[in-house]
This record gives C-alpha cells, structure tokens and sequence, in this order.
C-alpha cells in the first residue's frame, strides 16, 4: 500500500508505559489536566534546552531576542522572560502582553509594516524601541512623540538588498513591504535624530525558516558588512544592531537540523574582528520558532476510524483551525506530512496506513496522508509535532464554530 513519509520527530520526545511523554508527563496524564482535547502541551524542559543550546554555541557578545509572534500564550512569554535578552513585538496587542508579562519596555522592540497611530503613541509611551518601517512612519512617530512630550527610540528597519537563500519566507532583497529601502537609510537617520529622536541603530531581517547553516553564515555577514557600511555613511555611533534571525526547525521528511554550532564559530569569528563602527554596537538575533516550535506538541482525539474505497481515516477532534501550518494551508505549495505520531502507542511499531484528518467540513483538514502508523482506534491520542510556533495564533480558530484548543505548559 502506498505510504507518505512523515516529517522527523524532534529529538527529546520518549515513551513512559507506551504513550507519548512530553516533559517527563504521559499524554493521556496532559489531556486530564487539561480537561479535553485537542490541547497544546509546550515543554519547559524543551525550551530551557533551546535557549541553553543557543547560548554554548553563539558569543556572549550577541544576545537573543524572542519573536513573540510565534508563541504569544502568556505562560511561554513568562517563561521565555528571564531566559532571553530581548521580546520582538509586531502589535499593540503583543505590547499588551509583554506588560503583562512584566516584560521591561526597555528590551522591547516594535517592527511590523501598518503601525497605527494609537499603537506608535502606546509604544512610545511605554519607552519601546520603534523599528521604524518607512519614511512616513517616522514622522508620524515625531509628530506623535512631540505632542504627548516623549522622545521616541527609533531603530530602522533596513530592506537589504540581499536576501537569505533558501528561506521559507523571504522578507528583505528587492521591493518588500518592509523596512527602508537600504540607500534611503542614511538619510532617513540623520534627519530623524536630527529631529530629537534616540537613535536605537538597525534592524535588519533577511528570511525566515532556514536550515543550511552555509546560506545563514552567509547572510549574517552581508548583515554585519551592511551596518558597517551604513554607520560610516549615518556618522554617528550605532548603539544597537538587531541582526535577524531565520533559523528554521525540520518540519518535512528530509529536512534537518541546522547547523547551530557552525554558525556560532562563523559568529565567534567574525564578532573578533569587527570594525570600529561597531566596536560598541550592541548585538542581537531575534528568534521565533526556533526558540518554540519544537517545544510543542498538538495532542487531539480519534473520533471515528472509518474505510472509505480501500482507504483508512483516522478523524480526529483536531484540524487545521488550529494547526493550519500542518494540514500544508499556510504558506506552502506541495503538502508534505509533518511530523505526526499515535500519542497512544507512541513505541508501537506502525503497521497501519492512515490518512489522519480533522474534524472540519473541508477536504483541506489533513493532518497526515497515507502515513504508515500504529494502529488506532476511536478514543485513542494523536500527537502532531513542531507545534510549538505559528499553531494556536496562526491558525484560524473560529472557522467552523469548534473553538481555540486548550494550551498548558508543563
Ligand atoms: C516573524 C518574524 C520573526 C520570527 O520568525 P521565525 O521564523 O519564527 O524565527 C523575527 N523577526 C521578524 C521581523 C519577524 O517578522
């Protein structure tokens, strides 16, 4: 029978009595303290070990921000506050949360193109660093910080002319809707700084979801070189250097793992030899689903096992309205299997080939195709992995009428 390969379960995941445990927990043990299914479980343990990973491999030199847009659920914001340097926010909304994390305005920094003009007078207000995406939004936040008395931090956004090769999501080379266009940066600087703003130094943001360590390397260093060159051109001190991130998680078969420590020697090496521009410029990869994404597991329930023209399904509680990324609805072409288990028999041997499916009205709601599993059946859990990012918030919760899955951090 013809089978699809499923996508590699991220390392740290065993069983305890045959079922799938996430931080030491069984999953049947995570769903009763949740009360139901489908539940997202993000591991603690999963999360310490990233931000520990990433430190033994990068130069104390560079610190490490965290996109909370991946992962906005309150208790991973907590989690997350005392282990990383910085929170990259892209709303008024994600403001909110960092403050209600107790999250210092000061290691706060504000991209996202389309801020309004309530929510530049709220980061303003609140000391956040504004990452200025064009021209008309800095003087929008001169004229906003003039009339409420504040002097506005103002970073740059820097729309590079290089982009990082292979990323899934390319967000900097050519006409973008991000940042200033690298040539127009200079003088956007001065006049901004020569109009009262704190100059916060750039941003510059090449791609996203990223796995060869040859194109990262290879970006980070046209990153650097770029700050240098716009220093020279600006004048004046670059006081902070946010340096984009893009390291990516495997999601797909084939895919690996990135190769953290050969982009920290690269890292070590070039942090060596900066030039004098920026001998005292403070630097910083700002993280999403690296941080998170394999810290979570999307746990949901069989629901019915049924045979249609030869063909098993396996219809779960769950579904793409709250894991569209893993139905293949979210920006890709091809779908490919994500990472998918049977929670319930997580050390059984497969011998059984299942479309896993979810429970909405739509041929669009798959979580599996033809993928060679243990058998399940009705009452039994389903793990999809990598769900620790771009899952509860990115997928579209109320279509359908089934409502958000419950989150838990363990
Ligand atoms: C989305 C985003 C991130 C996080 O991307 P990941 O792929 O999750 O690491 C970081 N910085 C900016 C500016 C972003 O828009």
């Amino acid at each position: 029978m013809k089978t699809k390969p499923l996508g590699p379960i991220p390392a740290g995941y065993m069983a305890i009595d045959g079922e799938l445990a996430i931080a030491g927990r069984k999953a049947s043990e995570l769903v009763e303290q949740a009360g139901r299914t489908p539940l997202f479980v993000y591991s603690r343990e999963h999360l310490d070990a990233r931000v520990a990973d990433l430190r033994a491999a990068l130069p104390s030199r560079i610190g490490v921000n965290y996109a909370i847009k991946a992962n906005p659920h309150p208790d991973v914001v907590r989690h997350m506050e005392p282990l990383v340097d910085g929170f990259d926010i892209a709303s008024s909304g994600e403001l909110a949360m960092t403050e209600a994390a107790g999250i210092d305005a000061k290691r706060v920094s504000f991209a996202g193109p389309g801020k309004r003009d309530d929510e530049l007078e709220a980061a303003i207000a609140a000391g956040v660093t504004l990452n200025c995406e064009s021209e008309g939004e800095a003087k929008r936040s001169l004229i906003i910080a003039h009339r409420i008395g504040k002097t506005p931090k103002i970073a740059i956004r820097v729309n590079p002319s290089f982009e990082l090769k292979g990323s899934g999501m390319k967000m900097g080379g050519g006409a973008k809707q991000f940042g200033v266009d690298a040539d127009k940066v200079p003088a956007l600087a001065k006049k901004i700084t020569a109009q009262g703003a704190e100059w916060r130094g750039l941003h510059i943001f090449t791609g996203s979801q990223a796995l060869n360590a040859d194109a990262i390397i290879e970006a980070q260093s046209n990153v650097l070189n770029l700050a240098v060159e716009l220093t020279q051109e600006i004048g004046k001190p670059l006081p902070k250097l946010n340096m984009g991130g893009g390291l990516g998680i495997p999601y797909f078969p084939g895919d690996e793992a990135v190769d953290l420590k050969a982009i920290g020697a690269a890292l070590h090496e070039r942090v060596s030899e900066l030039p004098d521009e920026l001998a005292n410029t403070e630097l910083c990869l700002e993280l999403g689903r690296y941080l998170v994404g394999e810290a979570g597991v999307y746990l949901c329930r069989v629901i019915d096992r049924k045979e249609s023209h030869g063909t098993t399904y396996l219809v779960t509680d769950g579904g793409l309205h709250h894991q569209l990324a893993a139905s293949g609805n979210f920006g890709t072409v091809v779908r490919r299997n994500y990472p998918v288990a049977i929670a319930s028999h997580f050390d059984a041997e497969p011998d059984d080939v299942v479309n896993v499916v979810g429970c909405l009205c739509t041929p669009l709601d798959r979580l599996a195709d033809f993928a060679h599993l243990p058998r399940a059946e009705v009452g039994d859990l389903v793990a999809v992995f990598c769900a620790g990012a771009y899952g509860a918030t990115a997928s579209p919760s109320a279509f359908l009428g089934h409502g958000p899955a419950a989150e838990l951090l363990t």
